[in-house]
């Protein structure tokens, strides 16, 4: 049945560690919900370090979007060392010593404020390229973006806001967010209506859940986890959830078929389509819970 028109959410499947198969989980999802949203849902991988969620859903690129970052450039025959850029810079990326002024431009995150502060007029901002935004379309009408990192460059949240720029409304979107709990995985998941947790069954994916559980927490977003290749008999996440009273939305088995079509760079549903009602549920899931929490915060 087609969904009605309206503002529709934005899903982020994440986890505290990578390996755990939350692309796998990520893009079946999108494919999953083609059947209730046909032509109206888009996938942003914004695991802009190593973006991979094209080599499971094919898309046809025809966009590519230059990211920059701007930069601060003085002009020393202007400058008056006042220091004042050297004092307002957060990220310590602008020091004046004696007659030298420095940009370290790996350090700077492009805000801005010491051209602002800057009275003399010494300072020019010059775009820096900080990597880029492919966008394209997967054969099953999926709108698909996905952004990469410059090669070298150590701050990977430009990138990631160029990406969730793309988020539109009339989209339900599924967001393939970093591995771990760092500033690329806060600025992906924040503001997203829901956070799909993906762990696995052992010590460490218990480990890393708890972190990720916590961000989200403090960010305010409501979660709910899903369990990959259960079958290794350790039943910590599920007493964890069961304690925190985190709701595990689903549990996807230790499978050779699925390890099989991942290897040959497929998704779940490729290898497994039943369960694309599966995943369906887990999205009503999502949504019924997130109304909840919507609902008690009110
Ligand atoms: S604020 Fe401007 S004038 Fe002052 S030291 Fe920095 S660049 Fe030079
Ligand atoms: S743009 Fe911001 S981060 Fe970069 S040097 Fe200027 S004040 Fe520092």
């Amino acid at each position: 049945m087609d969904a009605p028109m309206g503002q529709l959410p934005t899903i982020a499947v994440a986890a505290g560690k990578g390996g755990t198969g939350k692309t796998l989980i990520a893009t079946s999802l999108a494919q999953a919900l083609c059947e209730a949203y046909p032509g109206r849902v888009q996938l942003l991988d914004c695991d802009v370090e190593e973006p991979n969620a094209h080599l499971l859903l094919k898309p046809a690129i025809h966009t590519e979007e230059d990211v920059g970052v701007p930069a601060p450039v003085v002009d020393l025959d202007v400058c008056v060392r006042c220091g004042r850029c050297a004092e307002v810079c957060q990220e310590s990326a602008i020091a004046v010593i004696r007659d030298a002024v420095l940009v370290f431009p790996d350090l700077c995150s492009g805000c801005g404020a010491c051209a602002f502060v800057c009275d003399a007029g010494a300072i020019e901002e010059v775009p820096r390229s900080v990597g880029k935004v492919h966008l394209g379309e997967t054969p099953e009408k999926i709108d698909f973006v996905s952004g990469e990192l410059a090669v070298g460059h150590p701050r990977a949240t430009p990138v990631t806001k160029a990406v969730k720029q793309h988020i539109r409304a009339d989209r339900v979107t599924v967001v393939d967010a970093p591995p771990g709990t760092a500033c690329p995985m806060q600025e992906t998941v924040e503001e997203c209506d829901f956070c799909i947790l993906v762990t696995e069954p052992t010590p460490f994916g218990l480990s890393d859940l708890g972190a990720a559980f916590e961000t989200c927490r403090v960010l305010g977003v409501p979660c709910g986890v899903i369990i990959n290749r259960l079958g290794s008999g350790f039943d910590g996440v599920e007493r964890y959830c069961d304690a925190e009273g985190l709701p595990i939305l689903a549990g996807i088995p230790q499978d050779r078929v699925i390890a099989e079509a991942y290897s040959r760079g497929e998704t779940l549903l490729s290898a497994q389509p039943e369960r694309g009602e599966q995943l369906l549920e887990v999205f009503r899931d999502t949504q019924r819970l997130s109304a909840k929490e919507a609902l008690g915060d009110a």
